[in-house]
């Protein structure tokens, strides 16, 4: 059974643009810069099933935005609880998957790639964020120079 959810979404194109999806929506246009977004490939902020709560989520995403008090790329969290009932995300092992992806490059890669292939293996961004770190911490992976991880 599908209950109808909204989540919002930032357009990493033009850098300039906060708008609502459906979820389950594959592609969408950015209704400012007509970029083609891949849902999959995009960080949600903040997803709901109620409409009115993904509106206001958005006015406050795009204030952010607009603000530009922050690089795009690092918006900090919205300080919005999730209510997407985790159900609808099966926990799969996002750390093995991890590895197993650093594994079949060598053991090296750069961290937006390895972020992109994960995503690509259904690790949201968040998860793999804290994945990430997690390894860090406990010496699985290193960082050899900024912005690439290594296995050890
Ligand atoms: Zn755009």
């Amino acid at each position: 059974m599908m209950i109808q959810k909204y989540a919002v979404i930032a357009c990493p194109k033009c850098r300039a643009h906060a708008q609502i999806i459906e979820y389950g929506t594959v592609i969408t246009k950015c209704q400012n810069c007509s970029a083609a977004l891949k849902i999959k490939k995009l960080r949600l902020f903040y997803s709901s099933n109620i409409l009115k709560k993904a509106i206001s989520a958005r006015t406050q995403l795009q204030a952010q935005i607009h603000g530009q008090s922050v690089e795009f790329g690092s918006v900090p969290e919205m300080e919005f609880v999730d209510d997407r009932p985790s159900i609808i995300k099966p926990k799969k092992n996002a750390q093995k998957i991890i590895l197993d992806l650093l594994r079949s490059a060598d053991g090296a890669l750069e961290i937006e790639i390895l972020r992109m292939q994960a995503l690509d293996n259904d690790v949201d961004a968040d998860r793999f964020d804290k994945i990430l770190e997690g390894l860090l911490r406990t010496g699985d992976v290193y960082s050899p120079t900024v912005g690439y991880v290594r296995l050890v």
